[in-house]
């Protein structure tokens, strides 16, 4: 039986030089691959055309290039687009192209599923299945962009990673995608317009910051009070607030960049007095912000939008407080493509 094709996009730069040197070709035929795989972000070896039929041909022999295919795409009509990414092994995730009148945001996951256990969140209904690779994540802002070019008219401007999965659950991965992503050889994105969104895993937290990662850390927060928050989030009873402010507080003092919490507040839930102070009194640790996003239903009713009246509460005593607060209005609701809806559903 014929030895499985490697999959081209899993070597570095320099295993793709040597692959060529072993080949008795040039170091340098391996830059120009590298750059098709990525730079050009081509799908098949006969889109090279640049090289020899030849090389194609050994190519051609030795990988293949995983690649994944928008499988449907669906239209909100706010202009949101939502995409079911198929993996080359038939997996399915969903990415969101989000538009406003100056940015086009592109929403991307980093696992098939979510092993978190959040009781709000469509995602968590599918549990993990596996983590992507940082090509398979590449390569959804790849498509997003394409897509911001055909619809939109301008190209991608941010990503934020608040797509299905705990990207510190893939760590390794999101880094190297967002490598790649940044880097001139790759889509050459400014870090900055970049965000990642985490559940908070103290321990990846603090690595990020000893990797000097220039991206933006936004975290979910929606409770600043242990026994509320493991209720709706019961991954916080292995890693509870105190680990996540220590690990925060570290995250401030290595990097100088402000927090985003992310935050819903619901009615019965998070919607008392010592909410909103627990809240205030976490925003002290470090410098931040508070986005208070809107609640996107994804089932029975269990979960309440909050009455605005708790709502205004939140804005008036964070604002009292002097810590910026925004509301998150929701996009493409009418197709699921709204943050915590993604499931697969179609
Ligand atoms: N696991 C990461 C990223 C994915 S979730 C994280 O927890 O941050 C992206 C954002 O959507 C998170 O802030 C999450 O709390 C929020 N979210 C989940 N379900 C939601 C829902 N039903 N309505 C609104 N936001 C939701």
């Amino acid at each position: 039986m014929k030895p499985k094709k490697k999959d081209i996009r899993a070597l570095t730069k320099d295993q793709l030089r040597d692959f060529f040197v072993e080949n008795g070709d040039k170091a340098f035929r391996g830059n120009q691959v590298y750059e098709w795989l990525w730079h050009k972000a081509v799908h098949s070896f006969d889109d090279m055309t640049s090289l020899s039929k030849a090389t194609r041909e050994m190519l051609d022999e030795h990988f293949v290039i995983n690649h994944i295919e928008v499988d449907a795409m669906q239209r909100s009509n706010d202009g949101t687009i939502k995409n079911a990414i198929k993996l080359h092994d038939g997996l399915i995730v969903e990415s969101v192209l989000i538009p406003t009148p100056t940015r086009t945001t592109a929403c991307v996951s980093s696992q098939v599923g979510c092993s978190l256990d959040c009781k709000f969140c469509a995602t968590a209904r599918l549990k993990r299945m596996r983590n992507l690779n940082p090509d398979e994540i590449y390569d959804q802002v790849v498509a997003i962009d394409q897509q911001s070019r055909l619809y939109h008219n301008h190209k991608l401007s941010n990503i934020v990673f608040m797509g299905m999965g705990e990207p510190l659950m893939n760590y390794n991965n999101v880094i190297k995608a967002i490598d790649k992503i940044t880097s001139e050889e790759g889509l050459g994105m400014s870090p900055k317009r970049i965000t990642v969104s985490t559940s908070g895993v103290p321990k990846i937290i603090k690595k990020m910051a000893d990797d000097e990662v220039k991206f933006n850390l936004a975290v979910s927060l929606h409770s600043a009070i242990d026994e509320v928050r493991t209720s709706i989030m019961p991954f916080n009873a292995t890693f509870p607030l105190d680990d996540l402010r220590e690990a925060l507080e570290y995250w401030y003092a290595k990097t100088k960049r402000k927090i985003t919490y992310e935050y819903i507040v619901w009615g019965g839930i998070n919607d008392r007095k010592e909410d909103i102070k627990a809240l205030v009194d976490f925003c002290k640790y470090v410098p931040c912000k508070v986005n208070l996003i809107e609640y996107n239903p994804i089932d029975d009713g269990e979960f309440q939008q909050a009455s605005s009246l708790a709502i205004n509460n939140y804005i008036s005593n964070l604002e009292m407080h002097d810590i910026t607060v925004n509301v998150r209005r929701s996009r493409g609701k009418d197709i699921d493509a709204a943050c915590g809806q993604l499931a697969n559903k179609s």
